[in-house]
């Protein structure tokens, strides 16, 4: 499981249950009824006794904190039941009650990150039904709240609207009333699958990429390279988040990565790092570097689609 590329500031609280019980299969937005920067909203959930989290916060500058891993439970909707199974994002309010306003560039991330929630955890399209039946929920729905407030409250059916149309369209750019925001997991040209099973060949490493991949190596194919040191970072260019996860404690390696290795005569540790680039490039005969830019993913993406 993945964090968002999106992410600007982390802070993690200790208000969480890890691991999450359940697959992520809905989305809760929250207001954090004041404007609140990502950064003192991490202080808010800083201390053990606040007892509260939230996986994502947006600020009205359209930044984003991470409080939560995806995958662990964050404590935000006063249901575990429902927060089990949501990622949770509170967004900043630039006018206060009764509205609850929010800006328009902390609109824009939330729509792009929504989709970037969808694209990652596999979620076809939202739905805001006004009731659980959706999967778009109130915290109101779960305690005497008025959270998110009227004005989120009212954008419910336009942001999964919107949202459903960037994941039809691939789009990582949205502008909300003038207001762009642009980043997020997969590119929109990260290797699309189309319908005879080819890849693009664009030299982006994204979730398509990694999921021809699995399926020609024959791992899980989940789109995910797990467990990647964040050192190692500085040799994949090209690797986008959304699919490689990068992370700075113990790192458990990917089985394609050690399927990959196998391939190419490199140990089978289940990292790309310096060395791994190099024997992979020696291998799809490109130029060996020992950085994984460009040319480098788009003839593994050559070489896949002869697979
Ligand atoms: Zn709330």
């Amino acid at each position: 499981m993945s964090n968002s590329g999106l992410v600007n500031y982390t802070k993690i609280s200790p208000n969480r249950t890890s691991p999450r019980r359940n697959k992520i299969d809905r989305i809760t937005i929250h207001h954090m009824a004041g404007n609140l920067t990502v950064e003192t909203c991490g202080n808010v959930f800083a201390p053990r006794s606040r007892q509260a989290s939230s996986n994502y916060g947006i600020s009205s500058d359209g930044r984003v904190g991470m409080y939560v891993e995806e995958k662990d439970r964050a404590w935000t909707s006063s249901s575990g039941a429902n927060d089990h199974r949501a990622i949770t994002i509170e967004v900043a309010d630039n006018a206060g009650a009764p509205g609850w306003g929010c800006s328009s560039a902390a609109m824009a991330k939330l729509i792009l990150l929504c989709a970037d929630i969808c694209r990652r955890n596999g979620i076809k399209k939202l739905t805001y039904t006004g009731d659980t039946k959706g999967n778009m929920t109130l915290h109101k729905w779960f305690a005497s709240t008025d959270c998110p407030g009227a004005y989120l409250e009212s954008q419910m059916p336009t942001i999964a609207s919107e949202v459903n149309k960037l994941l039809a369209s691939g789009a990582t750019t949205y502008t909300w009333k003038g207001a762009t925001a642009t980043g997020g997991s997969v590119p929109a040209s990260s290797g699309k699958v189309t319908s005879n099973g080819k890849i693009a060949v664009d030299g982006s490493w994204g979730i398509a990429t990694t999921k021809k991949a699995q399926a020609v190596f024959g791992t899980v194919q989940d789109g995910i390279i797990s467990g990647q040191p964040i050192s190692n970072k500085k040799y994949l260019a090209n690797a986008y988040t959304g699919s490689w996860q990068f992370v700075s404690g113990r790192a458990t390696g990917s089985n394609l990565i050690r399927a990959i290795q196998r391939r190419i005569g490199a140990a089978a540790d289940g990292y790309f790092g310096r060395k791994s680039v190099m024997k992979f490039q020696s291998w799809l005969g490109v130029s060996v570097d020992g950085s994984m830019g460009p040319a480098t993913v788009k003839a593994f993406q050559k070489w896949l689609n002869k697979q």
